[in-house]
């Protein structure tokens, strides 16, 4: 039985248990406030029985109010999909980490495959995004990931560092409240997912470059994603080195991502 520590579980800091699996959904545009919390109660259901799975949803800013509303006190963890480095001000669409917490949000997704590749966003802009997270208190998910073209011309590791090289510094302090994702962009909402091989060596290189940046600090935990469904997910998971998975379209769907959460703890 998983035990729920506060009331408030759902506005915990950090808090990462290196033993348990992370399943976290994201649902991109999709679901708003009525719908999410619908599904998000459905998911309550699940999650107290889970004994090694952690379940964490990122809903739109604007369903994030009303998925809080009834995950608070349960083990689920409500998180934003993207967040701003400053408090407030002239930043037209965007969030700061305090007004993510005072939702009932303990964490954030940074740096994103769409957020990357269908809006823009760089490397600093992503570095900022993540260190301001971090020290406004939201558990951070890191994403990374390649091109269909990178990995075709041999550039996988180096794009994952070039990706990596402007946080990997700076999270000494903050690491244990750091998850990363690898997610190759040529796997996410394509149905394409990547090898176990693809997988268990991007993981691998993700720990080496932690470990070259911090050898006497355990490497954040690293969830995959990339069109994860329950019919692929059973040799993901039982990779050593894959903490869990981060996951869009299957998030949707309740029997889905409860089927995800079960497999997950057979694993
Ligand atoms: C994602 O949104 O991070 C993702 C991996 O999407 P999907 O599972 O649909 O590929």
């Amino acid at each position: 039985m998983h035990v729920v520590s506060s009331a408030n579980h759902s506005r915990k800091y950090g808090g990462i248990t290196k033993t348990m699996n992370i399943l976290a959904g994201n649902w991109k545009m999709n679901l708003g406030p009525e719908q999410g919390a619908v599904l998000a109660r459905a998911l309550t259901e699940v999650a107290p029985s889970l004994n090694k799975t952690e379940l964490w949803i990122a809903p739109p800013f604007l369903t994030v109010a009303s998925v809080a509303e009834v995950t608070t006190g349960t083990p689920l963890r409500v998180g934003v999909q993207n967040i701003h480095w400053e408090e407030s001000g002239a930043f037209t669409g965007e969030i700061s980490t305090s007004m993510a917490r005072e939702s009932g949000c303990s964490f954030a997704i940074v740096g994103h495959s769409e957020r990357r590749h269908v809006f823009g966003e760089d490397d600093n802009m992503i570095r900022s995004r993540a260190l301001a997270a971090l020290s406004g208190e939201l558990t951070t998910i890191f994403c990374i990931g390649e091109t269909l073209e990178s990995r075709e011309a041999g550039e996988t590791f180096r794009i994952l560092e070039e990706q990596l090289k402007g946080i990997l510094p700076e999270v000494s302090d903050s690491a244990r409240h750091l998850v990363f994702a690898y997610e190759p962009v040529w796997a996410i909402g394509t149905g394409k997912v990547a090898s176990i091989k693809e997988i268990e060596e991007a993981h691998g290189a993700i720990t080496e470059l932690w470990k070259s940046h911090h050898p006497t600090l355990d490497c954040p935990p690293i969830l995959y994603g990339g069109s994860v469904n329950p019919d692929n997910f059973e040799g993901i998971i039982a990779l050593p080195n894959v903490s869990g998975g981060l996951v869009g379209g299957a998030s949707l769907s309740e029997e889905k991502f409860r089927k995800l959460a079960e497999i997950s703890e057979a694993s």
